[in-house]
């Protein structure tokens, strides 16, 4: 009875909800999220500690970020070694943190530079505003539409609601930047019959992570590639979630053999210091000159020494390839749930350590459900449990997940059947 599954609304939901009312009525902050009342006092790799006393295993990550687990001793030896010399300098001034990470990401990807901010959306806010200058420089200043896709996420600035393909994160915050279409991911020839002579780029994330944790697929990124280059239009990856060895390779585009003309990084490259970045190649990025772009903060000397003691770790040997083996680990678990609960489980996606299973109970209900099993997941779009647990997973954290997420799946089952009294 897939439909009556639809509308499951345990108790947990109604207890989650108070407790979301009771915390924005204390709270200060803006009301933009939806928080949940525990509070976190320390982390130490795959655990979080709460203040009353509670370990919880995450597979979260802070959406994403903490590539290497909570609190790892060479990032912090790292930050506190810059800490205690210099935190902050203009970019008037040259930082050997941010040359050294720049030369190190340039080394090992398609780019030849970076520019560096603070955020994923800064990064792509850099990107588009690269796309459109190259174009301008070229004496092509019409060439200024970009073609994204529907369900993508790119972040929460205007800019960033304007290239993404969710409607819904756009209302009410018109007129917004003009000037992006968006196309349903899948179809070559549609997106071909998008383009026309002002095209500048097209703009995708390799697996649609806030959108529902879809693979955008290797044959779809190489068309693309190959669009770009018949029609001369540039081809912007949106890394921030699935870059940084998420999906099992550095950058998830190199699964599809691909080449990108811009990229946005984010999320894991300060493993939870604000950092983010846009490379370029060189053809790209030298249309970016003095005045045209700038960040107060980006590429600041704390943020590139911890960036850097990150990326010690993202390249020792095996680092990847570690991933790449969880990820399939976390595969066979998701496929075995699928099997036992086909009315609860409907579909397992995702690559590498970036994966999902779309699910018939409510999202948001399961998630609250699965953290009183103290474990810590997130929501996609599409009512997709999304599992994005730090880099340094073992097989023993992903077993025990598991065999949590079972648990809170037969309690699910155990309300909606029957009683038989
Ligand atoms: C998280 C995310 C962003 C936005 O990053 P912020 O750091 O929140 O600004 C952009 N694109 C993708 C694919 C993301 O997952």
């Amino acid at each position: 009875m897939p439909i009556l599954l639809l509308t499951y609304k345990g108790n947990i939901s109604m207890s989650a909800q108070k407790n979301v009312s009771d915390n924005a009525q204390k709270s200060a902050l803006f009301g933009t999220y939806a928080r949940s009342e525990v509070v976190f006092e320390s982390g130490k790799g795959m655990r979080l500690y709460s203040t009353d006393g509670e370990a919880y295993l995450d597979f979260m990550a802070g959406i994403g970020v903490n590539l290497m687990g909570h609190s790892h001793p060479d990032i912090v030896k790292a930050m506190r070694t810059q800490g205690e010399k210099l935190w902050h300098l203009s970019n008037v001034f040259t930082i050997p943190g941010a040359e050294r990470l720049a030369q190190r990401l340039v080394d090992n990807s398609f780019a030849d530079a970076v520019f560096f901010g603070n955020s994923g959306s800064e990064a792509i806010e850099c990107a588009l505003k690269t796309a459109r200058h190259y174009y301008f420089d070229l004496g092509e200043p019409h060439k200024n539409e970009i073609i994204a896709f529907t369900g993508s996420f790119h972040g929460r600035t205007l800019g960033g609601i304007a290239a993404g393909g969710n409607p819904a994160y756009r209302e009410g915050f018109a007129p917004l930047p003009g000037g992006f279409v968006h196309i349903a991911p899948g179809d070559l020839n549609a997106v071909e019959a998008a383009i026309n002579p002002n095209t500048a780029a097209i703009l995708i994330e390799p697996v649609q992570g806030e959108g529902g944790v879809l693979d955008m697929g290797d044959s779809f990124l190489q068309g693309l590639r190959t669009l770009c280059d018949k029609h001369d239009l540039l081809l912007i990856l949106d890394e921030v979630q699935t870059g940084y060895g998420r999906t099992g390779k550095f950058f998830a585009h190199e699964w599809a053999g691909i080449e990108p003309d811009i990229m946005c990084v984010a999320k894991g490259i300060g493993a939870g210091f604000p950092l983010g970045a846009c490379l370029a190649t060189e053809k790209v990025a030298k249309s970016m000159v003095p005045g045209t772009h700038a960040s107060t903060y980006g590429g600041n000397p704390l943020a590139c020494a911890i960036g850097n003691a990150v990326l010690d770790q993202v390249l020792e040997p095996g680092f990847i390839e570690h991933v790449d083996k969880m990820g399939n680990v976390l595969a066979w678990h998701m496929r075995q749930l699928m099997q036992k609960f086909p009315n609860l489980v409907l579909d397992v996606r995702g690559k590498g350590l970036m994966v999902g299973m779309k699910i018939t109970p409510p999202i948001r209900d399961f998630v609250d459900l699965l953290r009183e099993h103290k474990l810590l997941c997130v929501a996609a779009g599409d009512n997709v449990l999304r599992l994005l647990p730090p880099l340094i997973v073992q097989e023993s954290d992903i077993i025990e997940a598991f065999e949590k997420i079972g648990l809170a799946l037969t309690q699910v089952q155990a309300d909606l059947s029957p009683k038989d009294e």
